[in-house]
């Protein structure tokens, strides 16, 4: 254990950018957000209104999507992004509109993350930009390629269109400079993905790194894919860019593989996942001479873990090869007191029309219910940070 390990309980740091007025709407937003039954009956409630066109966007936009996201435009995210700069904070713009399913709806989201880029362009206050692969290609069509299905002549172009994107993505990304993350997720097409970020990876990162994999740790097979991966890259000759998560699909991976008789795809318990994420992050360290990592997690003991290594292999904190990163929104007490000691941090600032991020939004408060889990944290520390602050005033 390092004995200069960064603290994560200084919620002074962690809420030095809320006023009280914002801390007190956090409060009141995570308290709410503690309840089951009322983040459910919310759930259906917004789903009914924007369904019946009722005037609930006003509400929203105040409350959860104030919290984690950053505004319905590039435009209205400069504030956070000027915000989180001042605390040596990077941004990650995550346009966070779900659901598209029309070459025309991929080619629109194609355009948006091209705008990303060139708003990260010689900003290192922007250090990554982001996809996530189904928002510009078929979820269905990359599962039949990876199942070695026949393709029709339409789906056969729309593959085509798919990979010119994001090669014109990832080939503006080079061209200025900007490191590119392509989001993971669900495993039954995971692998047609995967295939398309090692090309990519190939033809961009032969003289610095520019695309990065996600690698969900939660998958059984992972640790041994990182492996091969890191191989892959020496043989080629580029630099692996390797975001580690550990993955957010856990039931619908587990309820798919139930129903359709194959062995689930994720580890047994989550300890074995915890294993394997630092065996990653591990991995990454003793091989930082190829791999550039980012470590995506919210979990305080993960994120010591990679101080800590860092320290072993006297890595220095500011080390550009080295990223650590939360969500806008969540887990302020580990991007603010990292970043105060140093190190490199980015937050995910989801944006988008109110209405297009409702899944994201749902998401959040559906992860944010449990006890046990964030809501139970996040709340304990801005009670603390409430009082800290009562305590001061009192005082003088
Ligand atoms: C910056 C950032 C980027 C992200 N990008 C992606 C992405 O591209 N793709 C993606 O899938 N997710 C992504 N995520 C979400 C991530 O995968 C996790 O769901 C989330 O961060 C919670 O994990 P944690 O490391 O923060 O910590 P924790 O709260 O300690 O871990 C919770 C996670 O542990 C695993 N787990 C829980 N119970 C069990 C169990 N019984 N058995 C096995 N495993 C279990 C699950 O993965 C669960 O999400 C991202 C998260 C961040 C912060």
């Amino acid at each position: 254990m390092n004995t200069n390990a960064v603290s994560f309980d200084n919620t002074s740091i962690a809420f030095a950018y809320k006023d009280d007025k914002a801390l007190r709407l956090s409060h009141r937003l995570f308290s709410a957000m503690s309840s089951p039954a009322l983040v459910n009956a919310g759930t259906n409630m917004v789903k009914i209104a924007f369904k019946l066109n009722l005037p609930v966007k006003g509400i929203i936009r105040n409350t959860v999507f104030h919290q984690f996201c950053g505004g319905e435009s590039i435009e209205e995210c400069e504030n956070t992004i000027k915000m989180l700069a001042t605390y040596g904070i990077g941004t990650i713009l995550d346009y966070a509109v779900e659901g598209e399913n029309s070459e025309e709806g991929f080619e629109k989201s194609a355009a948006e993350v091209m705008r990303t880029i060139e708003r990260a362009k010689d900003d290192t206050s922007i250090p990554f930009c982001v996809f996530k692969p189904t928002g510009l290609a078929s979820a269905a069509l990359l599962e039949k390629i990876q199942n070695h299905m026949p393709l029709s002549k339409a789906e056969k172009s729309s593959f085509e269109k798919a990979r010119a994107r994001w090669n014109a993505i990832a080939n503006k990304a080079y061209a200025l400079n900007v490191k590119l993350f392509i989001d993971s997720e669900e495993s039954w097409y995971q692998e047609t993905i995967d295939q398309m970020v090692y090309e990519l990876m190939e033809r961009y990162n032969q003289e610095k790194t520019i695309v990065f994999n996600t690698y969900q740790m939660y998958r059984s097979s992972m640790m041994e894919r990182l492996i091969v991966a890191h191989a892959k890259s020496i043989e080629k000759g580029f630099y692996l860019g390797a975001k580690l998560v550990r993955g957010a699909y856990m039931e619908k991976e587990r309820d798919r593989a139930a129903l359709n008789g194959y062995e689930d795809p994720i580890l047994p318990s989550k300890n074995a996942t915890d294993q394997q994420y630092n065996e990653a992050l591990r991995f990454c360290i003793e091989n930082i001479d190829r791999i550039e990592v980012c470590s995506g997690s919210h979990n305080e003991r993960s994120n010591h873990y990679l101080t800590e290594l860092m320290e072993i292999h006297g890595i220095h904190p500011a080390d550009e090869r080295i990223f650590f990163a939360q969500l806008y929104g969540m887990s302020d007490h580990i991007s603010f007191n990292l970043a105060h000691a140093n190190y490199n941090v980015v937050k995910y600032l989801p944006y988008g029309p109110v209405k297009s991020v409702l899944p994201y939004l749902f998401r959040r408060a559906e992860e944010n219910t449990s006890i046990a889990g964030q809501t139970g944290r996040e709340l304990e520390l801005i009670r603390k940070e409430r009082k800290r602050r009562n305590k001061v005033k009192n005082l003088s």
